[in-house]
């Protein structure tokens, strides 16, 4: 049987065993996917060992993002847009690396959530590993703007540097000002420590959309921030998640499975 694995530190909370066992099952297909926690700065060593005992992938989350870009022989062009890396793929000595995230939050903003993202005023709250992820694809939807909003201004600059011919900015989170828009994306971690990042409610225009790329929270301050502003369209990242992990099943089979009732299992109330 083939063997797959999420490699993190922490991994108990990773939902992605249960996420690939279902679309297994669903889909016919003949797989193990287990949970590896990895000891800090042992993640080629770990993942050495999962692949000699025979193992064919893993997903790769938080903190080993970049571990896995630097470990990888072979990288596609979206991980190299987001110098990061959420799944790898073995194949004797060649290790592939991909990143699933951010084609993972397009499809479920544009298509699960029926949001198009084309001609709309962008604010991505955050310059860490997600939005790093998450800027190419949302940049081919052709928005009006992208405007990055960080706590460390200087992140922020770094991560929009490479479209520098398109129109994503950067700025901090203090810098704001009175400008409204149309989809707001909390890529900050704040709401994992139930933080608000420094925004104020002034940044949703009429009718705007709130996503929160945190899963399983509920109501995060974010999005109570949203609706204190009069925001109807409230989502977490439950689907981000799910799509992408639906990417890396394809990738890895040859089968997309379908993530409604995957999202329907994991979904939290936002109440
Ligand atoms: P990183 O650690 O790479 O980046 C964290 C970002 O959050 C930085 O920009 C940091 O700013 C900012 N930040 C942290 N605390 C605060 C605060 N109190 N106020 C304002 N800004 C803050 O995290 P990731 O990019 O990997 O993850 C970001 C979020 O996305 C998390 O909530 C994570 O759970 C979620 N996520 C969801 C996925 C899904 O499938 N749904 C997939 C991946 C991530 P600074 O640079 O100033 O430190």
């Amino acid at each position: 049987m083939d063997r797959y694995a999420v490699v993190g530190n922490p991994i108990a909370q990773s939902k992605s065993p249960l996420i690939h066992s279902a679309f297994a099952e669903a889909t016919s297909q003949s797989l193990s996917y287990e949970r590896i926690e990895s000891p800090l700065g042992q993640f080629a060593a770990t993942v050495d060992a999962f692949r000699r005992a025979g193992g064919s992938g893993i997903n790769v989350t938080a903190p080993f993002k970049l571990d896995a870009f630097a470990y990888a022989t072979e990288r596609s062009e979206r991980a190299r847009e987001a110098g990061a890396v959420n799944a790898m793929k073995f194949d004797g000595d060649r290790i592939i690396a991909e990143n699933f995230d951010g084609v993972g939050l397009v499809r479920d903003v544009v298509v699960n959530l029926n949001c198009s993202l084309k001609g709309k005023r962008i604010l991505m709250l955050g310059a860490g590993g997600a939005t790093r992820g998450a800027l190419a694809p949302i940049v081919a939807e052709r928005p009006a703007v992208i405007v990055v909003a960080n706590r460390t201004v200087q992140t922020a600059r770094d991560v929009v540097a490479p479209y520098a011919a398109t129109r994503v900015v950067a700025c901090g989170l203090d810098e704001l000002g009175a400008e409204q828009f149309d989809v707001v994306f909390n890529a900050t971690s704040a709401s994992l420590t139930a933080q608000l990042p420094a925004v104020s409610e002034r940044v949703f225009a009429a009718n705007a959309f709130a996503y929160e790329l945190a899963y399983g929270k509920g109501l995060t301050p974010f999005l109570q921030l949203a609706q204190r502003a009069g925001v109807t369209r409230l989502a977490d990242g439950v689907g981000m998640l799910a799509e992408q992990a639906a990417e890396a099943f394809l990738w890895w089979r040859g089968v997309r499975p379908n993530t409604a009732a995957v999202i329907e299992r994991l979904t939290v109330p936002l109440m």
